[in-house]
């Protein structure tokens, strides 16, 4: 089968590779769509770690084309998703539910094979935890794909304690700040401003019914903060981009007892300035949050049944024989999310 391979950073081949034969408690999934994720170009770029030779992609959608002895629950024929995370069951976080914290935890794509192939081998650890998830019922797969990021946006705000009729800042409106947007949007938030330098970024979130679409470079965050939410600041701020210095403006946005988390992974050895009295003073929430758990990813599965605009976030479509392509076009900003479909 073909399958797009990590050999280091700045090398990902297209290879032929022997078709994976599901084992006692495995699947096999012949793949439909994957999404690229902007962690995979942090892989690509050097700045976060993958085991080389591994088959990249966490974002996985397929149809189960074999099953392996002893799986019960699932049936060949259906379409499936994956919560991607290997946990061990067992450990502190694990016995809390929080299987994205676990002290043994792998992830398929980055440890572990993941989707960028015709074919995926489901180990058995992922089926019998319970992360293979059924796409409802005339969900399409490329918006299903969109499942582990919601989740990871779903986590996210939840980290912020984002209530119906609250307030939002989101500091970035790639991907993962328009999605931010959607789901805030979904879940009722009442105020939305967004801060984005891409221009063609910035239409995207108006369309997508931001409050306020600002551009920094012309526009001081704190005051149009401060003017859209009555002189108060926003309940809480997201940095869904990894630029450190966006924790400033994030601090200064939101009200007192407010929320600032930080969503995006941020370059090796970055460091910031930051006034502690900010954060005492203001009695301000700092957190950050990271993938989701296995109960974000079924939720997050379900909301996009009822946010249909998330299908605009998939722009870019790619066979896998082009796989490199999909990297390529991620790396130059083209759009917003690339997909390899099969
Ligand atoms: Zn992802
Ligand atoms: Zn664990």
């Amino acid at each position: 089968m073909k399958a797009c391979i990590f050999h280091g950073p700045g090398d990902i081949r297209l290879e032929s590779v022997p078709e994976p034969r599901p084992g006692p408690g495995e699947l096999l999934m012949r793949m439909e769509a994957a999404g690229l994720c902007y962690s995979d170009i942090r892989v690509y770029k050097g700045e976060k770690k993958a085991r080389i030779g591994v088959i990249p992609g966490h974002e996985n959608v397929g149809i189960i084309m074999e099953i392996g002895e002893g799986v019960d629950g699932l049936e060949i024929g259906q379409r499936v998703v994956l919560c991607p995370i290997i946990a061990c069951g067992r450990c502190f976080y694990c016995l809390r539910g929080l299987r994205n914290r676990c002290l043994k935890r792998v992830t398929m794509g980055y440890e572990e094979n993941g989707g960028l192939a015709q074919y995926l081998l489901v180990p058995a650890s992922i089926v019998s935890l319970g992360h293979v998830l059924p796409v409802p019922e005339g969900l399409p797969p490329e918006v299903a794909t969109l499942t582990e990021p919601l989740a990871c946006v779903l986590n996210s705000l939840e980290a912020c304690r984002l209530q119906p009729g609250g307030s939002l800042l989101l500091l970035g409106a790639g991907p993962m700040g328009l999605l931010h947007l959607l789901l805030a949007r979904t879940l009722g938030a009442a105020t939305v401003i967004v801060s984005e330098v891409d221009e063609g970024r910035l239409r995207q979130a108006q369309r997508f019914g931001a409050s306020l679409a600002l551009n920094p470079a012309r526009q001081e965050i704190q005051a149009a903060v401060l003017e859209a939410s009555d002189g108060l600041g926003v309940d809480a701020a997201v940095v869904t981009t990894g630029v450190p210095s966006l924790l400033e403006p994030a601090l200064a946005a939101v009200r007192r007892q407010g929320t600032v988390s930080l969503f995006a992974g941020f370059p090796p050895g970055s460091s910031i300035d930051l006034d502690p009295n900010t954060v005492h003073y203001n009695e301000i929430r700092l957190t950050g949050s990271q993938n989701a758990t296995p109960d974000q990813y079924r939720r997050a599965l379900q909301l996009l049944t009822v946010m249909p605009q998330a299908a605009e976030i998939n722009t870019h479509r790619f066979p896998i024989d082009e796989g490199i392509k999909a990297y390529e076009s991620r790396l130059g900003m083209d759009g917003l999310k690339s997909l390899v479909i099969f």
